[in-house]
Parts: structure tokens; C-alpha cells; sequence
């Protein structure tokens, strides 16, 4: 470590014994993500980002919110093929970025929609990379995302491998093409994944043949394809093959990734669909009184605690906080080990300390408790909904609490729902 050590290494490029790796952690921003599948490759140019772009432009086909974090950042390419060009907004003191959108809905942040210009080379090395992406993950307001994919830099080195330990990642998709040492690439990838714990959700074969389109002869370009014996020897059983064909490279080239005829990646999305999501296995608490959504989080006595496994409600039971405030409300639900939290009213603060506890939080549920839970499972309520007293004025009166009592900053009010 040398002298000058800010001991920030999010903002350090040097590679020094000391360096950590950042830390997974859940923003309000992307709280409410709930799959995170990446996509990796041996090299570039094969067709990762091209993958990454189809295997959204599915989800999305088959109704699911998707997003796409391109960390490809020394070659960032998914705006352009989707033909977004505004860039990125911000909140007013940039603290939270704005994903770009495509025309079809899927969400997207890239450093092309940051850079003023977008042909800049940038030269930066891998920790600050890994950083950037990071940041991504963090300061990008994601909302209610089903799935996102991440577009991962090339290669199976440190970069993808910093990348898989500061995000969530649920499963990989590994992109090859017939003129690499695919079975090399795969096993890195496979082991990659075996190190991080993470299931390889398949593989897909990119430029595997070109039918020619006057005689329909197929063209093995590049040789013939291992991919088979590959995934086989590494117990893989989902492969896509995608042929050359020069008008997705041009659709590709004109921003219309989202007219591609993806359905190749069919039996992809249904692996990825698959894989078994932290939704379906879940602690649920829900602020509680008589029945009902207790409106005010911060003043709590009661949370109705639910066990959900297989998206189905297993079991119930009632706990008392025995406390008063945010911190000491979400420590509770912490020791319950709640995954999501289901309340009315509930102010930034709160959130924030419950979404730093891997807790998710929907808000703004009204009316019975057991009815906002099987709504919460029917994918009826999302943590995109406003908390329903996020204001503070003088004289306004929600229910069991009158803001007006107190000063306009809420000095000495330990309400969890109205500042
Ligand atoms: P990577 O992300 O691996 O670097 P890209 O997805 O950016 O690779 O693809 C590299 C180039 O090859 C792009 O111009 C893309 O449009 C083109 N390309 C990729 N796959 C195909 C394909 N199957 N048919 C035609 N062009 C393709």
C-alpha cells in the first residue's frame, strides 16, 4: 500500500496487495432487479454483445421487464444496436443515473450513453473497469426488473472475474464461435462459474454455418462445430447455434436489435426462466395491524411474518418489534431474515437501511395483509410503487399521524413514514 492510499479503491487503478473487490451490495436502485444473468465470451468479436442483445429482446417478447448492463466498457456497442442515442440522465445531484430506454421498454445503461463522444477510446484498466460496472449496478436507477443481462468484457480473466463478485450474478451464458479453442474457453468459463458457485445456463455457438440464401446449401465457414462434445464433457445440455446471416449484422448496424428473429434462444429464456428465483423461495413481513397493512413502517409494533416457498404461502406467523425507528425495525426484520418487506407508508431513510440488508421493499400496499401478500406473489405489487406518505407539510394528517406536529425536518419524530 503506498503512503498516499486514499484506501478508496473504486477510484485507484493500482493493483496493489491491498486492493478489495467491491462489494455486492442492493441499492434502493436495484433492489428490485431479480435475475441477473451474464454473458461471457473467450475473446471479442464473436458475438457476446450481439447474444446479450437477443437474449433481452426475448425476455422482453415474452413479457418480462428486462434491462441490459453493458459492461463491455472498452467496446460498449448495445445503444447502437438499438439505435438509443439520448444519453444518460441524472437526479440533481448525481447520485442516481437514469438507464436509457429502448423503443420496445428494455432498460439499458452502457458508458456510450455517458461519454459526450461516443468513438473516444477509453483506456482504462481493469480495476477501474470492474469499478465503472460496479457503479453501474449501484447508481442506475433499475427499478422493477425481472431479468437483466449483463454484456461482460471479453475473455474469462480478472475483469469478468471482479465483475461476478461485486453483482448478483444467478447464471452465465457462455458465447463462443467455431474457430475458437472452444473446449479451452468453455472449461475456463465453466470454472469460472464453479468458483462463484454459479450455474452455466448454456451456451451458444455464434457464426456456427451460413445457409446460402439462392440454394439453401449449408456452409460450414469456420469448420465444423465442437460445441456439442464441449458442452457434453462439462454437462451443459442447452445449446443455440445462430447462423452467419449478414442482414442481422446490418438490423445490428441500424439500431433495430429489437426486429431480430430471436426465437432460436427460445430454450435459453426457458433455462433462464428456470432457474430458481429468490422470489419463489422467500421470508415475506408485512406491517401489521388488525389484519390489515399498518400505513406508518416507522411505528410498527406488529409485522406478520410469511413463508413462501414455490410462490406459494407455506406458513404465517405473527412478531412483535418491541422497538420504535428504522434502524432498530429493520435489525428485527433482519433477524427474521426477511427478504422482502411489504408496508404502506415508509420514508428514504428507512429504505435505504432495509435495501443495505438485502431486505426488498414494497410499499404503498393497503388493505388486508394476507391479500397484499398473494398480490405481492401475482406480481400485482412492485417496489416501483411511490410510498404513500413520502411528503411532509405542515398540517397534513395520515391516519394515526399528523406531520404537522413537528418541525418541517421531522426533528424528534421517529415516523419511518412521512420524511
Ligand atoms: P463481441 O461482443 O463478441 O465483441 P459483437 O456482438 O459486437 O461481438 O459482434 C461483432 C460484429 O459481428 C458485429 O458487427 C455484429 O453485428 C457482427 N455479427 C455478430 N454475429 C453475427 C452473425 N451471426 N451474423 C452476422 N454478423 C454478426
Amino acid at each position: 500500500m503506498s503512503e498516499e492510499c486514499t484506501h478508496d479503491c473504486g477510484s485507484c487503478g493500482s493493483s496493489c496487495g491491498d486492493r478489495t473487490a467491491p462489494q455486492i451490495s442492493r441499492s434502493t436502485n436495484n433492489s428490485g432487479v431479480k435475475k441477473v444473468i451474464a454473458v461471457v465470451s473467450g475473446k471479442g468479436g464473436v458475438g457476446k454483445s450481439l447474444v446479450t442483445s437477443m437474449l433481452a429482446v426475448n425476455a422482453a417478447k415474452k413479457g418480462l421487464k428486462t434491462a441490459i448492463l453493458d459492461a463491455d466498457i472498452t467496446g460498449p456497442s448495445i445503444p447502437k444496436s438499438f439505435g438509443v442515442v439520448e444519453k444518460a440522465g441524472c437526479n440533481e445531484d448525481g447520485t442516481v443515473i437514469y438507464p436509457g430506454m429502448t423503443k420496445k421498454g428494455i432498460k439499458i445503461m452502457s458508458l456510450n450513453l455517458l461519454m459526450e463522444n461516443e468513438t473516444d477510446p477509453v483506456i482504462w484498466r481493469g480495476p477501474v473497469i470492474a469499478s465503472a460496472v460496479s457503479q453501474f449496478w449501484n447508481d442506475v436507477a433499475w427499478g422493477d426488473t425481472d431479468v437483466m443481462f449483463i454484456d461482460c468484457p471479453p475473455g474469462t480473466g480478472d475483469v469478468p472475474l471482479t465483475i461476478f463478485q461485486s453483482l448478483p450474478v444467478d447464471g452465465i451464458v457462455v458465447v463462443t464461435s467455431p474457430q475458437e479453442l472452444v473446449t479451452m474457453i468453455v472449461d475456463k468459463a465453466v470454472n469460472m462459474a464453479k468458483l462463484m458457485n454459479i450455474p452455466v445456463v448454456g451456451l451458444v455457438e455464434n457464426m456456427s454455418y451460413f445457409k446460402c440464401p439462392d440454394c439453401g446449401k449449408v456452409h460450414y465457414i469456420y469448420g465444423e462445430s465442437h460445441i456439442h462434445e464441449t458442452a457434453a464433457k462439462n454437462g451443459i445440455d442447452i445449446i443455440a447455434q445462430i447462423p452467419i446471416d449478414p442482414k442481422t449484422a446490418a438490423s445490428v448496424d441500424a439500431g433495430e436489435a429489437e426486429e431480430l428473429d430471436v426465437s432460436v434462444l427460445d430454450p435459453m429464456f426457458d433455462k433462464i426462466n428456470g432457474i430458481s428465483k429468490e422470489t419463489e423461495n422467500v421470508t415475506i413481513a408485512v406491517t401489521y395491524e388488525d389484519g390489515q397493512v399498518f400505513q406508518h413502517f416507522g411505528h410498527s409494533e406488529h409485522f406478520k411474518i410469511y413463508n413462501v416457498e414455490d410462490g406459494k404461502v407455506v406458513s404465517g406467523h405473527m412478531i412483535d418489534s418491541g422497538s420504535e425507528g428504522h434502524e432498530a425495525l429493520a435489525g428485527v426484520l433482519q433477524q427474521e431474515h426477511v427478504d422482502v418487506l411489504i408496508c404502506g407508508g415508509i420514508g428514504g431513510g428507512a429504505m435505504d437501511a432495509l435495501s443495505s440488508m438485502g431486505i426488498q421493499v414494497v410499499p404503498a400496499a393497503t388493505g388486508s395483509a394476507d391479500d397484499a401478500v398473494a398480490a405481492y406473489l401475482n406480481g400485482q405489487l412492485s417496489v416501483d410503487m411511490q410510498p404513500n406518505c413520502d411528503h411532509h407539510e405542515e398540517g397534513h394528517s395520515c391516519g394515526s399521524h399528523d406531520c404537522g406536529s413537528h418541525g418541517d425536518d421531522g426533528e424528534g419524530c421517529s415516523c419511518g413514514g412521512c420524511h
